[in-house]
């Protein structure tokens, strides 16, 4: 766990949230700040800062990330479609930086949900 960061603090249990799955390895949980109708974070509990971080021995963490995209999405009702995105770093628009995949949709064009974000 990495000081003041928020996304451990959340994995910890020490700051609630809206939580949509849990495991040992992984946490995922609705923004709050959110941009469509769904949108939630699926981040892992390791800290990570962000995806320039990583390495090849994270292949699996981040395969899961994204394996565990659908599954999650179509449980929150997503079933006709959804975006996903990471930003990384200050130039990539991050601005938790710990490692978290969004996921996003319901209501409002892709396009409008993207400018909202990248703002
Ligand atoms: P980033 O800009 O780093 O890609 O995304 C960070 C996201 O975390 C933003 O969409 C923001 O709304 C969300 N966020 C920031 N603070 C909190 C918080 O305390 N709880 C939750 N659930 N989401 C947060
Ligand atoms: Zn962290």
């Amino acid at each position: 766990m990495s000081d003041n960061c928020l996304f451990c603090k959340i994995a910890a249990g020490q700051i609630p949230s809206n939580k949509v799955y849990e495991d040992d390895a992984v946490i995922a949980f609705h923004d709050i700040n959110p941009v469509a109708k769904v949108h939630f974070l699926i981040v892992p509990k390791h800290h990570v800062r962000s995806l320039l971080e990583t390495t090849a021995d994270d292949a699996a963490m981040l395969g899961k990330l994204l394996a565990l995209a659908p599954k999650l999405a179509r449980e929150q009702g997503l079933t006709e479609g959804f975006r996903t995105m990471i930003n990384t770093g200050e130039q990539g628009g991050q601005s938790v930086f710990h490692l978290h995949l969004h996921v996003f949709g319901g209501g409002g064009k892709a396009e409008t949900m993207m400018a909202q974000l990248i703002q």
